[in-house]
């Protein structure tokens, strides 16, 4: 294993942690004090995955999470926050992170997410390559998508959804008339092998219903009481 992680960190003591802890774990490690300095090295190329502290001086971690996802859609970004609010978590994934870890962490957790990452990245590469040519559409009623494409329709309209919503949409649509828990669709569609921080799916939920659902004659989703929700076609 010789991948390397751009670690973007102003504290330096948990950047130094950080380095030790990657390094025995065999990856290659990069550090950045200033997310000036990370957009500088993540721009050399070669970079596997991003540790991103979101509390840095000069370019914030979300500012720099931004730029790097307006022309990098698959290197995972995992973001450091300080904070516990679901809204910053919620922006930071809205913006393409792969995930988050509250500090103070522990380097245990943290090591388990950064492999769930990598694996999940060998597993979308794996799937993407396998794809053919115009796959199929995934439907229910009026409701189309593409998973090759990324096209969503809901009749004549097209539905622009950011990636995690796709992403949550697509697996509501793989599993049409199941019932499916918050725990499972955070670890279908997040990647997460643990139960918690489930609201983070009713957030989505909500954003998803907004654009697919709402103005429309028939609700598509549904939320199911002390359960989770259904993506149902029929009535
Ligand atoms: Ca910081």
């Amino acid at each position: 294993m010789d991948e390397t992680i751009l670690v973007v960190e102003d504290e330096r003591k948990i950047a130094r942690l950080l380095q030790i802890e990657l390094e025995s774990e065999g990856y290659r490690v990069l550090l950045a004090g200033s997310g000036t300095e990370g957009w500088s090295l993540y721009g050399n190329g070669g970079v596997d995955l991003i540790l991103l502290d979101v509390m840095l001086p000069g370019i914030s971690g979300i500012e720099l999470l931004r730029r790097i996802r307006s022309t990098d859609q698959h290197t995972p970004v995992l973001l450091l926050t300080a904070k516990g609010s679901v809204e910053d978590k919620v922006s930071g994934l809205d913006l393409g992170a792969n995930d988050y870890v509250t500090k103070p962490f522990e380097i245990e957790e943290l090591l388990a997410r950064i492999r769930t990452a990598f694996r999940l990245l060998a597993r979308a590469d794996k799937a993407s390559n396998d794809a053919d040519i115009g796959a199929e559409w995934l439907e229910a009623a009026d409701l189309r998508l593409n998973p090759l494409t990324r096209e969503v329709r809901r009749g004549n309209r097209v539905i622009e959804l950011t990636h995690r919503e796709f992403d949550l949409l697509a697996y509501l649509l793989r599993n049409k008339r199941l019932v499916l828990n918050r725990d499972q669709i955070l670890a279908e569609v997040w990647g997460y092998d643990y139960a918690g921080q489930t609201n983070v799916v009713d957030v989505y939920i909500r954003y998803v219903r907004k654009k697919v659902d709402e103005g429309f004659d028939r609700e598509l989703i549904h939320t199911v009481r002390g359960i989770g929700y259904v993506l149902k076609d029929l009535p």
